[in-house]
């Protein structure tokens, strides 16, 4: 039994090396992603349901490593998160989206509304409404061209800090979106409280909606609850015409999903943006 638990232990500790070895080696390399020029926005376009047109698009950020090739940010933005660089990261991308913007509007002539994902540690960074404010300056850019996806459990974090900040960036015009909604710890009562101009509408709920009938219980509901409290709803991870009908028949305002299409390098979102119209 002795010799068991030691063999036991012995294995478990490599594969916890190696394991730590990797996660070493990656936050070594995204040390350097930002300078090395690894990182890029992806975009994929919401399709507003009642024009038919898509006049916003989601920037999805992509890691194209030297050695490992894409790697996705469900992987790395946690590593970024625990070790600080979700602060340049964050900059970064408040930066390269509405560079993007601004040369959608000078180049080709298009007002494109672009959502960014921001993190909780952002906020904890009192210049990030300020960054924006700067950003938005800079490039003259109208700010209702920007949203902000933020998820409840951000919000929760650094609650006090959050809601001034939001509040500062909605008063300019700046657009706020609550992210993932649904599946975070937030009491509806926060609802009142938070500068939201945006609900939504998590994947999870939309997987099932078209044979559930509690999904769709709640995905009517929360487009109810959006609409009397004056906010529009996005659905995310639309993928069968089965949701997309639901969704259309329930009133919700854009959707979102690889039925319709795919986050895009910026050059492809524009192509696609040019067939659709
Ligand atoms: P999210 O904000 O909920 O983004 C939606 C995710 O769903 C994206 O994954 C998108 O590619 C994927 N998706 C879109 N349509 C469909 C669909 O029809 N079916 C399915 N199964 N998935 C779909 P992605 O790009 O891998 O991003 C994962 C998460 O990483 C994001 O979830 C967000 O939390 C985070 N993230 C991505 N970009 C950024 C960023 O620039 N900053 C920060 N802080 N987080 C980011
Ligand atoms: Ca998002
Ligand atoms: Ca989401
Ligand atoms: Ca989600």
């Amino acid at each position: 039994a002795k010799d068991l638990g030691r063999n036991g232990f012995q294995f478990y500790s490599a594969d916890m090396n190696n394991r730590m070895r990797e996660r070493l080696y990656l936050e070594q390399s995204l040390r350097n992603a930002i300078s090395r020029h690894e990182l890029s926005l992806w975009y994929q376009p919401k399709l507003d349901l009642s024009s038919n047109t898509i006049r916003s698009t989601e920037a999805l950020i992509r890691w194209h490593h030297p050695q490992l090739g894409v790697i996705s940010p469900a992987d790395f933005i946690p590593i970024a998160e625990d070790t600080g660089l979700i602060l340049p990261i964050g900059a970064w991308i408040i930066e390269d989206a509405t560079r993007q913007i601004s040369e959608w509007r000078d180049k080709e002539d298009q007002n494109i509304r672009v959502a960014i994902n921001i993190s909780a540690h952002q906020f904890g960074h009192q210049r990030l409404s300020e960054q924006i404010i700067q950003a938005l300056e800079s490039l003259q850019l109208p700010p209702r061209l920007l949203t902000l996806e933020v998820t409840e459990t951000a919000l929760m974090t650094h609650m006090e800090a959050a809601v001034r900040q939001l509040q500062a960036l909605r008063d300019i015009g700046v657009c706020v979106a609550l992210d993932d909604f649904g599946t975070g710890y937030s009491s509806l009562t926060y609802l009142k409280h938070f500068p939201i101009d945006v609900l939504k509408i998590d994947r999870s709920f939309v997987a099932d909606i078209a044979h559930d009938t509690e999904s769709g219980a709640i995905v009517r509901t929360i487009i109810t609850l959006a609409h009397s409290l004056n906010m529009t709803v996005v659905a995310e991870g639309v993928e069968t015409q089965a949701q997309l009908a639901f969704l259309k028949e329930n009133g919700c305002d854009e959707i979102q999903g690889y039925l319709f299409c795919k986050p895009l390098p910026a050059g492809d979102f524009l192509e696609f943006l040019r067939h659709h119209r």
